[in-house]
């Protein structure tokens, strides 16, 4: 079964893609099975490598918008893209809006060892 973490990396991370065309989130959000049952509305993908990303679970600590306590924000702004389902978009035809962007990252951690399992926002 596929434990938190790998979902998270499935789910955020693609570091060997600096730059991104319009249809980059099209064939992401499907290519890593986030367009099943369902198309997810909204997924950050992070260009960045993961011991970087990791990394950020050692850095600010920051209130989750769960309220829970365990998330985290990067200390420098990351290379980032924002995949955005366009209005009137129905499944199964998942229609993403592609959005590259440099933003500190917000992520929640669990575990030992302590490593990111969601992706909680930018700014
Ligand atoms: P994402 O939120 O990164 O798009 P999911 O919603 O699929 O991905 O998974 C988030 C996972 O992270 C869940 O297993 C959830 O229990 C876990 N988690 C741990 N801490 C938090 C938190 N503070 N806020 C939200 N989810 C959290």
């Amino acid at each position: 079964k596929e434990s938190r973490d790998e979902k998270f990396q499935r789910q955020h991370m693609d570091p060997n893609t600096s730059t991104v065309t319009s249809g980059y989130c099209n064939q992401m959000m499907k290519r890593r099975n986030m367009t099943v049952g369902r198309c997810k509305p909204v997924n950050t993908f992070i260009h960045e490598p993961l011991p970087d990303v990791q990394a950020v679970c050692f850095q600010g600590n920051v209130p989750c918008k769960n309220g829970q306590p365990n998330c985290y924000q990067s200390s420098s702004k990351m290379r980032i893209t924002d995949c955005r389902l366009k209005n009137g978009s129905k499944y199964p035809k998942c229609d993403y809006q592609t959005q590259q962007l440099q933003k500190s990252i917000i992520v929640a951690c669990e575990g030992n060892p302590y490593v990111p399992v969601h992706f909680d926002g930018s700014m």
